[in-house]
């Protein structure tokens, strides 16, 4: 089936007064319609700056597309004018950013502001936008609706800030919603009825969602497919069980080693040792090399390509390459 929306080579680059900081490094990716990516990596991987870079939100001072494509519906996303991003935004592509206390307005209700993104793309009578809003509130599982859209985010719960977030991203009916760690500021329960919430949500409407989370254990419970990102590059791509059950990268094994398991609740976690590296300076070979516990002469030298582990499933490593020395996964993972 043809993607919905499909990234080519994207490299992305800040400028900053400490040099370019090379924050998307080659990204390739495809979004099918009605599918549920999940896109996990530790914190300053690039996460949030490629769900930008879809919907065109990046700093237009200091952002530089150095190379590459993102096509949605003919259009190259990564080279459009401000005007035609603006006619994709809502209505084709929405996102719920990552800090709902930032992204929604202090000094104006609730209500006021899902009005703003339900206007944005339609011209209703008030009557019908009103209506529409309650609708919205109601389906994103606030109570009380028509009290609620008068009041101010101050005046919601962590929980419910991020309904209202959800609301607002789903005025338009988006072909695709980009969910920035929709849930991490919440409680164990909330976060599970805000994922129920945004699976329901896909359902009933077709759409497709990228989801994304430095937690492996959320995107477990919602993913269709799961794309591990590291150092601005996606290094392993599969169906969620090719992930979660036979991951070939071992910086995912490290990633799955850090989640808990339901069994092992309450244990001390594993933790990935070292650091990502800094992105202003040149990386030769795997960018995940220093950390990697096999790696080999090769991943000092020469970055992995994408090798294929089955028609599902991909990874970058050179543990994939046919001459490497066959490696297991670490057994509490297996
Ligand atoms: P987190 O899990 O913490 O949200 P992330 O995977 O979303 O992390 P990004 O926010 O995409 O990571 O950041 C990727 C890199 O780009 C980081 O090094 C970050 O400091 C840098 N970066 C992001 N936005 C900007 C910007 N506007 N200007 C300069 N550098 C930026
Ligand atoms: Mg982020």
């Amino acid at each position: 089936e043809k993607a919905l929306l499909e990234i080519e080579d994207l490299n992305l680059s800040f400028d900053t007064y400490g040099g370019e900081i090379r924050a998307i490094r080659g990204v390739n990716l495809s979004l099918r319609k009605g599918e549920i990516l999940g896109l996990v990596g530790e914190s300053g991987s690039g996460k949030s700056t490629l769900a930008k870079a879809i919907i065109g939100v990046l700093p237009k001072q200091n952002t530089r597309i150095k190379k590459g494509r993102i096509w949605y519906k003919g259009l190259n996303l990564a080279g459009e004018k401000e005007r035609v991003l603006r006619r994709v935004r809502g209505r084709g592509i929405s996102m719920i950013f990552q800090d709902p206390m930032t992204s929604l307005n202090p000094t104006m209700t609730v209500g006021n502001q899902i009005m703003e993104a339900v206007k944005t793309h339609q011209k209703l009578p008030s009557t019908e936008a009103k209506e529409k809003v309650l609708r919205l509130l109601q389906r994103v599982g606030i109570k009380d609706a028509s009290l609620r859209m008068k009041q101010y985010p101050h005046q919601f719960s962590g929980g419910m800030r991020q309904r209202a977030m959800i609301a607002i991203a789903l005025a338009c009916k988006p072909d695709i919603l980009l969910a920035d760690e929709p849930t991490t500021a919440l409680d164990v329960t909330v976060q599970a009825q805000i994922i129920e919430l945004l699976k329901d949500i896909q359902k009933e409407n077709g759409m497709s969602i990228i989801f994304i989370s430095h937690d492996l254990g959320v995107i477990a419970n919602v993913a269709d497919r799961v794309a591990v990102m590291y150092a601005g590059k996606i290094v392993e791509i599969g169906a969620s069980t090719d992930i979660f059950y036979h991951s070939k990268h071992p910086y995912s094994w490290g990633l799955l080693s850090a989640t808990p398991s339901l069994e092992t609740t309450g244990d001390v976690l594993y933790t990935i040792p070292g650091t990502p590296p800094n992105l202003q300076l040149p990386i030769q070979g795997d960018a995940f090399a220093p950390r990697n516990k096999y790696a080999m002469k090769i991943d000092q030298i020469k970055q992995p390509p994408m090798f294929r582990v089955s028609d599902t499933h991909f990874a970058a490593t050179w543990l994939l390459h046919p001459e490497a020395p066959a490696v297991d996964a670490p057994k509490e993972i297996r």
